[in-house]
């Protein structure tokens, strides 16, 4: 008896699944959350649509994928070794947008913390955030 969802695809569901609840900002989501701060989303007329955006504190939090936004000395943000002229210049231009953003938020009066996706198994990662809202 074949069961209608192959292996294969269960397999791809359940890790799809998985990813959903690890993604990096996920992570960070749930944790702020539940230390009852209330957040806007991705909001779009700010410089490089911040992923948490605390309007009345005047702060935002960015979660960077090291491998994306090249998090300096680390493991996570190797170039990959095929194409990798292609890679030195999209993770380059990355950066200088992402330095970009980050001055106009902070010319516009804006505080931002920037955590990286290797940081967010720290435990103190909650107090670190609490203290950066709350300061
Ligand atoms: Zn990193």
């Amino acid at each position: 008896m074949v069961d209608s969802v192959s292996a294969v695809v269960r397999s791809q569901i359940m890790s799809r699944v998985r990813s959903k609840d690890t993604r990096p900002e996920m992570v960070v989501r749930r944790l702020v959350h539940g230390a009852g701060f209330r957040y806007r989303l991705h909001v779009a007329n700010l410089p490089g649509r911040p992923d948490l955006v605390f309007p009345k504190r005047k702060k935002i939090i960015f979660v960077h994928g090291c491998f994306w936004h090249s998090h300096v000395g680390c493991g996570g943000a190797r170039v990959p070794k095929s194409r990798t002229d292609f890679w030195l210049e999209k993770l380059g231009s990355n950066k200088v947008r992402d330095e970009r953003n980050m001055q106009a938020l902070i010319e516009a009066g804006w505080e931002v913390l920037v955590l990286w996706e290797c940081q967010l198994r720290d435990p103190e990662l909650i107090k670190r955030i609490r203290t950066f809202l709350t300061k």
